[in-house]
């Protein structure tokens, strides 16, 4: 992949940082991933001032009160998510679409929801710069999945919900695996694991999203 896209400047070095600093040194082990991590170029997803500092253990302002996601964060629910090279995934909440490409990079085919149209065109425009696995965005409400691709091997929450995720986990494949942040007294994120009929769910650790909102908006 371009590591230079168009900016002229190579930010190969912060992203190796990035990588051994604020994933490796925290527990992400999956090579897959952190390769993910070393290629996809962060800073075209941001606003071109942010720079460098793209690379940064934080999250940053995206338009329309968003935020793309800590790289951490990220890292830690696709590890948790166990993504392997044959799954379909789905993601609810595209947002900048840079974790968008980084499932891309370790799944089979990426289907992801964005409620707001003006960031999912953003996305779609920053993702056809770069070269990414298959991804479909559409503008639509993620609360209730995408059924015409369903099911999913794996799906994938960016926005906190406030109670089960009845919809997405109905859009589950056997043994498929759903991690999304849930908010109740308090907000955690929380992975669902689909056994036939059944589904068990499993507290992982506490965590801060923004919310989950209905409907779609231009
Ligand atoms: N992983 C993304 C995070 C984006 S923030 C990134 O790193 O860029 C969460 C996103 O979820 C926002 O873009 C928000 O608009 C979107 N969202 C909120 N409610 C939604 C819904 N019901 N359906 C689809 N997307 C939704």
């Amino acid at each position: 992949m371009e590591s230079r896209v168009e900016t002229g400047i190579d930010y190969t070095i912060a992203r190796r940082r990035m990588v051994t600093e604020q994933l490796q040194a925290h527990g992400i082990t999956d090579r897959k991933l952190l390769h993910a991590f070393l290629t996809v170029p962060r800073h075209i997803f941001v606003d071109p001032a942010i720079g460098s500092r793209a690379y940064d253990d934080c999250s940053f302002p995206i338009g329309h009160a968003q935020t793309i996601s800590q790289p951490y964060t990220i890292a830690f629910m696709i590890q948790s998510l166990d993504v392997r090279s044959g799954d379909r995934v789905l993601e609810i909440g595209t947002g900048s679409g840079y974790q968008t490409a980084i499932l891309s990079l370790i799944a089979r085919d990426v289907y992801s929801i964005e409620r707001l149209g003006s960031l999912a065109e953003k996305a779609e425009s920053a993702l056809s710069r770069i070269h990414t696995g298959r991804i479909r965005i559409k503008i639509g409400d993620g609360a209730a999945g995408w059924r015409h691709y369903a099911p999913y091997d794996r799906i994938i929450v960016s926005a906190a919900m406030s109670g089960r995720p009845k919809a997405l986990l109905d859009q589950l494949a056997d043994d498929g695996l759903l991690i999304a942040p849930i908010a109740t007294e308090s907000e955690h994120l929380m992975l669902f694991s689909r056994d036939g009929y059944r589904v068990t769910q499993q507290r992982l650790k506490k965590c801060a999203f923004v919310p989950l909102r209905k409907g779609v908006s231009p």
